[in-house]
């Protein structure tokens, strides 16, 4: 008989705008201690310089994302700086029965639809915090992308998600890209670990 798959692990990973979640990100698929597949969210956010549509997000319209919203569509959505994100659920719940340990890189009020959506054990959560607020405005000022009212938005923004982590396992400080993502590397492991 065939054997039933595991299901895989569902990893959220928060944390400001301009933490450098993507950079973790990257750098935890290079580690390769454990198979990831990252969940490309849909957005009404255009693209960015170097950004592809259905590599970094789905850039849709807000007509589609509300229409995706009223056929129940998103695990989870919220609406960041103008603009609405959401999590695909169907492609989330498919790769996870297919035992894929899936990556969520969300804002703060999604995570939280997420964690009291999702009821099975398999589900753990990462904040990332920058060094300090000095260093999270120079990583988005760097980036080049945003006016200076949405650099405001996002700073404050930031600084509202920071003072709201309570709710996740793990807060990591994102000092060294490379010892952060060790640092969840080594939780997702052990996390993994307790799953068999
Ligand atoms: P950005 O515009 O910088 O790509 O993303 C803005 C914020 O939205 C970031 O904190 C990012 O992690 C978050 N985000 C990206 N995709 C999703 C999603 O599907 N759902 C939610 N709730 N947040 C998302």
């Amino acid at each position: 008989m065939e054997q039933r798959k595991k299901k895989g692990l569902l990893i959220i990973l928060s944390g400001p705008s301009g933490v450098g979640k993507e950079t973790v990100r990257n750098r935890l698929e290079k580690i390769r201690k454990f198979e990831l597949v990252y969940s490309i969210s849909m957005t009404t956010r255009g693209p960015r310089n170097k950004e592809v549509d259905g590599i970094n997000y789905y850039f849709i319209s807000e007509e589609e994302f509300k229409d995706n919203i009223v056929r129940d569509n998103f695990l989870e959505y919220a609406k960041f700086v103008g603009n609405y994100y959401g999590t695909p659920k169907d492609k989330v719940e498919k790769l996870r029965n297919e035992g894929h340990n899936v990556l969520l890189e969300i804002e703060i009020n999604g995570a939280k639809q997420v964690m009291s959506k999702v009821k099975d054990d398999a589900v753990i959560s990462f904040f990332l915090m920058p060094p300090s607020l000095d260093v999270l405005e120079s990583r988005i000022r760097k980036r080049k992308t945003e006016s200076e009212e949405l650099i405001a938005e996002r700073l404050k923004k930031g600084k509202e998600e920071m003072a709201m982590t309570d709710d996740y396992d793990y807060v990591i400080l994102n000092d060294k890209v490379n010892r952060a993502a060790e640092e969840i590397s080594d939780l997702i492991e052990r996390k993994l670990k307790e799953l068999k």
